[in-house]
């Protein structure tokens, strides 16, 4: 589980993202399967909010040692494009 603060710390994880362009599923939101298209090996990210401040975590082995991944990356991406659907639609 990492705290995600500022965009810059995983900056890098989002550019590797957008080089590896995993296939991102969404379970529910809040909830996402990433998915190497090359390896197809699949992990899931989670991402939650609580007191406020943003957590995500990812089942890969950097995710486990609360590393920030591509995976994450990808996921967090994907997270706030939905929740900035979610709050243009209300
Ligand atoms: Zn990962």
């Amino acid at each position: 589980m990492i705290q995600l603060t500022t965009a810059t710390a995983i900056e890098k994880q989002i550019a590797k993202a957008r080089t590896m362009k995993p296939r991102v599923r969404v379970n529910r939101f809040g909830s996402y399967t990433v998915e190497n298209k090359t390896t197809g090996a699949a992990y899931t990210v989670t991402c939650e909010k609580r007191d406020g401040k943003r957590f995500a975590s990812c089942t890969c082995k950097a995710g486990e040692l609360g590393r920030a991944c591509y995976h994450l990356a990808a996921a967090v991406s994907r997270h706030i494009q939905l929740a900035s659907e979610r709050a243009a639609s209300h």
